[in-house]
């Protein structure tokens, strides 16, 4: 609908009402007069006032004013840029709902992308067509040159002239000056090319994926297929199929790890002839405009970035592919609060289009999905090529205990030692960064923590600072205990990566050792550069936190072990088997590549635990059941739904008075247990008191209706928040 067109029809004194949706934490998009002459779309991003300010908003609603309505405030400009297209509008407020959220927090992760500045238009000088007063060889060739607009010193090297040749034709008005804003090509994507060579169950799955694609609906499939068996080979042929079948045809791939993007890119780009655009965190702001118009222009085609990606304004989405969908970084926890494969699956709804979830060890909600018939299913079972499966085996740590001070057990020493000896490579597994996660007092007992959260202080060697992994604070490691003043009396309790590096230099002082953490690996290029040298064997062995345990081929390694493969069940929440199944199969997985057998040593005190059990035999689908019962018997995800309401506050006895208030406000309704208010495992974080209530309901239920309505029955006051967390997965 345009307003003003239709307007001009009708009478002359009717006025339009545009409402728009500003990207803030407000409950609902406000009205505002259209201009007539502004001549607004739908989706339209526009300047409109707001108190004081002018904001950027976009209009997702446009009707004639009635008689009698109050006056409004009129829409102040309309914006030039793209317009954001129906169906992100649609997904947008659809985001909101699930997320029992307010609208503009989705609206602000799309916009995101506008935060840079437009580029600045670029001059260039080109021929006027007048006749300059004197002709001089150097004059004709510039002006035969300048048929189209190039820098100066472009027209200088063209035309092989000096630039007071230039300055005079300008001087002359032979040659004019035009501002043209620099624009960035998206190489189209050249399906023609070939991919790989396929093996049979490779083409099975891709020539099904490509009848999902061909359908141009909606669709989910799952490729469930071990490490190594050519997931990432197959998807692209999904790809391919759907760049293929329509020339405006856009596809994005999401991943859990911006580590892991580079290589992704680089095989799309052998596989396409193009590079495709990247969305993630380490792209510049400049760049990120760039690729958001790209996106909403249609220009770009494959889009592949991290979880943010799926608010881009894509104008015609044909695939989605989630790559390890099982990831829990795809959790997004603060801010807008999502999931990003859940949101996956609901943009496809609307867009109508084909989803593929990859993993090899998908998640149970996933699982679920594709035992009952809602998702299609396809498997890769064994690994591409001759290389095979690595053979995995439990270290029982109370048979095999470490070295005092230490934390190999003597087993995992000797096949590092083995490893070593035939020149190839190891990865030891400790998902802690840091040195030690905690730090005490040998004097008094104090434990060292953050000052405003219920978090301990990690120790990290490299930096000479405890930090705390929470919020971030750090400090440097104080000389004393800061509570008994005792010398020199803080120790450090526990293993992180650092540590077991210091253990490993100690073992094997001959060896090229490199730690991979988000400390030593940063940002993306330093993730890349110590990936592609552990690829390229420039190490021997390399200590590593899940960074490292997602996604990677390093051809010469043979041999994986996990330190602590318990670490991830303690704390007991929901997910924790799950996760720890997920985790050690994936990094297991990095062992053996090529025809190089691998073998994964997992360390564990608990050797007969179901987790550690199922993995030493490599049996998914007997833990998949274990795990499945049990959530169904207790109702939990993806049998029931979960969702965690969470209040914060500085002040511990408002805290407690509005949390009363809210726990009396919670509607009865059938099918739907409350649990709470507890602390937070965290219960105090930057300060702030946490207290939780969790939400438990049948899957008939209408959870996010019952969180609105018990919401709307409270008003938070002044300093205390009110969260919604559908579908918790961190317990913090
Ligand atoms: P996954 O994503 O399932 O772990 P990848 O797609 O990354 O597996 O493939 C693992 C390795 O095997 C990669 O190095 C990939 O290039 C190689 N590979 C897989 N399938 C083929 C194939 N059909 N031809 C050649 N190489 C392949």
């Amino acid at each position: 609908m345009t307003v003003g067109m239709d307007a001009a029809d009708d009478e002359a004194s009717e006025k339009w009402i545009a409402q728009v949706l500003l990207p803030l934490p407000l409950p609902e998009a406000f009205d505002y007069e259209a201009p007539v002459g502004m001549g607004l779309k739908l989706g339209d991003q526009v300047a409109a006032p707001l108190g004081a300010r002018v904001v950027r908003g976009v209009v997702i609603g446009l009707r004639p004013a009635r008689g009698g309505n109050r006056p409004l405030k009129a829409v102040a400009e309309r914006l030039d840029d793209w317009p954001l297209p129906p169906r992100t509008l649609e997904f947008i407020q659809w985001a909101a709902r699930y997320a029992v959220d307010w609208p503009g927090q989705p609206l602000a992760m799309t916009l995101r992308g506008l935060r840079a500045p437009k580029p600045k238009p670029e001059r260039r000088v080109v021929a006027t067509g007048s006749t300059p007063e004197r002709s001089t060889p150097a004059r004709i060739r510039a002006l035969a040159a300048a048929t189209t607009p190039l820098t100066r010193a472009d027209l200088t090297r063209a035309g092989g002239v000096s630039a007071s040749v230039i300055k005079g034709l300008l001087d002359d008005g032979a040659l004019g000056e035009v501002a043209i804003s620099p624009s960035v090509h998206w190489g189209a994507p050249d399906c023609g090319l070939p991919g790989a060579a396929l093996n049979s169950s490779q083409v099975a799955a891709a020539e099904a994926l490509k009848v999902v694609v061909g359908q141009d609906q909606f669709t989910v499939a799952l490729l469930d297929g071990v490490t190594g068996s050519g997931k990432t080979e197959v998807y692209l042929e999904a790809a391919a199929g759907a760049l293929a079948l329509d020339p405006q045809a856009q596809v994005l791939v999401l991943l859990p790890e911006i580590a892991l993007t580079q290589a992704v890119l680089d095989r799309f780009t052998v596989r396409f002839g193009a590079a495709p655009a990247q969305w993630h965190s380490g792209v510049a702001p400049p760049k990120r405009r760039q690729t958001w118009e790209g996106v909403a222009s249609g220009a770009a085609r494959i889009v592949v970035g991290a979880r943010s990606a799926l608010f881009l304004p894509f104008v015609c989405l044909k695939l989605i592919v989630v790559d390890e969908e099982h990831d829990s970084s795809y959790k997004q926890e603060d801010g807008f609060i999502y999931h990003a494969r859940d949101l996956a699956v609901a943009r496809a709804k609307i867009e109508d289009c084909a989803v593929v979830l990859a993993s090899a060890t998908p998640s149970l909600e996933t699982l679920w999905n594709a035992q009952g018939g809602r998702y299609q299913w396809l498997r890769l079972s064994d690994r591409h090529g001759a290389a095979g499966m690595p053979d995995i085996s439990l270290i029982d740590m109370r048979a095999s205990p470490p070295d005092k001070g230490g934390w190999l057990s003597p087993r995992l020493v000797g096949a590092v030692a083995d490893t070593l000896a035939r020149g190839e490579q190891s990865l030891l597994f400790l998902n802690r960064r840091g040195y030690a996660p905690l730090v005490l007092c040998r004097a008094c007992g104090e434990r060292m923590r953050a000052p405003d959260s219920d978090s301990w202080l990690v120790e990290h060697r490299y930096t000479g600072r405890l930090v705390c992994h929470l919020t971030g604070f750090s400090m440097p490691k104080p000389d004393r205990c800061p509570h008994c003043g005792a010398p020199e009396s803080l120790v450090a309790i526990g293993p992180g990566v650092e540590r077991i590096e210091e253990e490993a230099r100690r073992l094997f002082p001959n060896a090229r050792l490199a730690v991979f953490s988000s400390d030593t690996a940063s940002s993306a290029a330093d993730a890349r550069a110590l990936i592609d040298a552990m690829a390229a064997g420039e190490f021997d062995i390399m200590v590593a936190t899940q960074a490292a345990a997602k996604g990677h081929n390093f051809p010469g390694l043979t041999l994986v072990g996990v330190v602590d493969a318990d670490l991830g069940l303690r704390g007991g929440d929901l997910r924790a088997a799950e996760r720890t199944y997920q985790l050690l199969t994936q990094v297991s997985g990095r062992a053996g590549r090529r025809d190089q057998p691998g073998r994964a040593l997992i360390q564990t005190w608990a050797p007969d635990h179901p987790v550690m059990q199922a993995i030493a035999a490599g049996d998914r689908d007997a833990f998949v059941a274990v795990e499945m019962s049990e959530r169904e018997l207790a109702g939990l995800p993806p049998y029931g739904r979960l969702a965690a309401v969470i209040v914060s506050g500085p002040d511990a006895a408002a805290l407690e008075t509005f949390v009363q208030a809210l726990a009396a406000a919670a509607p009865n309704a059938q099918g739907v247990s409350v649990y709470g208010p507890a602390d937070a495992p965290l219960g105090l974080v930057r300060g702030r008191r946490r207290k939780r209530f969790l939400v438990r309901a049948d899957r008939s239920v209408n959870l996010q209706a019952y969180l609105g309505a018990w919401r709307a029955r409270v008003r938070p006051p002044g300093a205390i928040r009110l969260t919604i967390d559908v579908d918790p997965y961190s317990f913090l």
